[in-house]
């Protein structure tokens, strides 16, 4: 089954790259008029056919079905071939309005149960219109294109299940997924850009180069990391430990178990109960696994009385949360039930706001950069519904966003109303090699969890004074993070966080000796390396590390060994190079040192 929430968070740009074509129709309204074809093409190929609903959605459009059979793969040519022979001669696509009781009757005359439940749902006052091409008609509101023998390209590309109205109450229908575009080349850019991001899915390389893995044992959404990609979290934790250390963060530890009390206090149970875990009963009393970690770190802030002088206090932990997610939208290292928070907390006076957030969003840069990521920064504003503190307090954290993003030459888009509903934030956007968008970190003021636990700091004059909270992520989940990561790079890691940095080949087990002694020397530079020294032809050993994507392989024979030279082959280039041992070991030192996103680019 398609997980659509990924599909959602996915918010590729890829296609949408190439110079848009003048048409008097956006292209999601030439995709959703495409659905419409489709579905004339489906009932003329299964008559009876049922239909849900068919709306344009990212990168194309769907149409539910409820068919006599599973449709297969062939099917897909033939719905398509039906769909080019009906265009031809579609002309255009005609609204006609209608009373609630006639359109209910052309419905029932055609046995359409979902689109008659549909008609019942339409709000009283509301327009009932359908539209019609080649003589087939459907309930719907529009837009459409004005014909449908307009040039354009199109191509079904998957069957999957759906439930009618996403509740799995009710009946399983065959969604269709499909795309269009208004020209071949576009269409055929797509399907390229398509086949990249099947290729990179981070769950076939996650298997192929043996990184993570779920276990039917102990659940789906929970991942085991491979002692590889263990190693490229420790260095992105090394990374992250590194940037905050030198901002004045200090490490805090929290367990991952607390009593129910807790998540009542912080409101958890209130706002929060349907993603957290059962209780569990310990000496009768019930406890919960964490589905956050700033309770715990309130707890310490309040273990005893501040001073004014102690602000701010930034307390970073990489702390481990559970919430429940639905099984159907649990997608490898993306969608899970356990992950790991890059979280902070800082907790400061309202004067000290706007240096903070300056501090935080020049931290997101810096991590976000490192990667190679590009980002976009939206200000999340208070929401028009439920929210708490009042409009001064809210305007004056909103001011200090927009400060420490001046402060920091950070452009904001603006997310009018999308702010949390204790506090404004700053949410951003990253976008990886293939164009798509991730939302990862987030900086965000809390007026609400400061009053729950009764926080306070004695200021100068000796009053009592309530501090800001201010929660942070960066990675946001070290999990999805990295999901991304691997996809990001496809699986060939820059130096720094490849699994394995070096591989040693001997040309002949003579050269054995050699190897190791190099594989010693790089392992003491602090490398993750390995020696392919066993039996085995060295051509098979080249290409094993050559599949595991490897950086750099050297390679060591009589010359090698007489000149203390190696032959590097570096990841992606044909040509080899025969270069001394002491100017590979500067280079690697260097690229590792510098965390350079790329092999090639001059170590500084
Ligand atoms: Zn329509
Ligand atoms: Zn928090």
């Amino acid at each position: 089954m398609a997980s659509e929430n990924v599909a959602a968070n996915v918010a590729a740009k890829g296609a949408a790259r190439t110079a848009p074509v003048e048409t008097p129709f956006p292209l999601a309204t030439l995709r959703h008029s495409v659905s419409h074809l489709m579905a004339s093409a489906v009932e003329s190929l299964f008559p009876g056919a049922q239909f849900g609903f068919g709306p344009a959605i990212e990168h194309g459009f769907y149409y539910d079905f409820e068919l006599p059979r599973p449709l297969e793969e062939k099917d897909l040519e033939r719905i398509e071939n039906e769909m080019r022979r009906i265009a031809k001669s579609a002309g255009a696509m005609v609204c006609t309005e209608y009373t609630r009781e006639q359109a209910r009757e052309r419905l029932l005359e055609r046995g359409q149960k979902f689109k008659v439940e549909a008609v019942n749902d339409i709000p009283e006052g509301e327009r009932i219109t359908f539209y019609s091409h080649a003589g087939w008609e459907d309930l719907c509101e529009g837009p459409h294109v004005d014909r449908l023998d307009r040039p354009f390209s199109f191509k079904l590309q998957r069957v999957a299940g759906a439930y009618w109205r996403g509740d799995d109450k009710n009946p399983m229908l065959q969604r269709v997924y499909g795309t269009a575009f208004w020209t071949k080349e576009d269409l055929e850019r797509h399907l390229a850009w398509l086949a990249e991001v099947e290729r990179r899915d981070h769950r076939h390389l996650g298997t192929e180069l043996d990184l993570f893995s779920h276990h039917p044992e102990a659940g789906g959404g929970f991942i085991f990391w491979h002692p590889t990609l263990g190693a490229v979290r420790r260095e992105m934790e090394k990374f992250w430990w590194e940037l905050h250390e030198s901002r004045g963060y200090m490490p805090v530890y929290t367990p991952h178990v607390a009593r129910e009390t807790l998540f009542a206090v912080s409101g958890h149970l209130e706002n929060y109960a349907d993603l957290m875990y059962a209780p569990m009963a310990i000496d009768e009393l019930p406890y919960r696994v964490k589905p956050m970690n700033c309770p715990g770190h309130i707890l310490i802030y309040r273990n005893r009385g501040r001073s004014y002088r102690e602000l701010p206090l930034r307390w970073a932990e990489l702390g481990t949360v559970y919430r429940y997610e639905r099984s159907g939208v649990l997608h490898g290292m993306l969608r899970v039930r356990g992950f790991t928070q890059d979280d902070s907390h800082i907790f400061c006076t309202s004067e000290q706001l706007p240096a903070e957030i300056a501090g935080v969003l020049e931290l997101v840069r810096t991590l976000l950069t490192a990667y190679g990521f590009e980002f976009t920064a939206y200000l999340a504003t208070r929401p028009k519904e439920k929210s708490i503190g009042s409009e001064e307090v809210w305007e004056r954290a909103i001011a200090a966003l927009r400060e420490g993003a001046a402060r920091t030459g950070i452009a904001l888009e603006l997310d009018e109303g999308g702010g949390a509903f204790y506090g404004p934030k700053i949410d951003f956007k990253m976008k990886d090699a293939l164009g798509r968008e991730w939302q990862t970190s987030t900086v965000q003021c809390d007026f609400n969890l400061p009053e729950r636990f009764d926080l306070a700091f004695t200021d100068r004059d000796g009053a009592k004074k309530r501090p800001i909270m201010v929660h942070r992520a960066i990675y946001g989940s070290l999990e999805r993070f990295t999901g991304v990561l691997i996809e990001h790079y496809g699986g060939k890691f820059p130096f720094w966080l490849a699994p394995t940095q070096v591989a040693l080949i001997p040309i002949r087990e003579a050269h054995s000796v050699y190897c190791r002694e190099l594989a010693g020397l790089l392992a003491a530079d602090g490398l993750r390396v390995r020696c392919l020294d066993d039996a085995g032809h060295m051509n098979k050993k080249i290409k094993e590390a050559t599949q595991e994507k490897t950086p750099f392989l050297l390679i060591a024979g009589d010359r090698e060994v007489a000149e203390r030279a190696v032959t590097v082959r570096q990841r992606d280039l044909e040509q080899q190079q025969k270069v001394a041992l002491e100017a590979f070991r500067d280079r690697v030192r260097r690229l590792a040192a510098t965390r350079c996103v790329s092999l090639d680019a001059p170590p500084v």
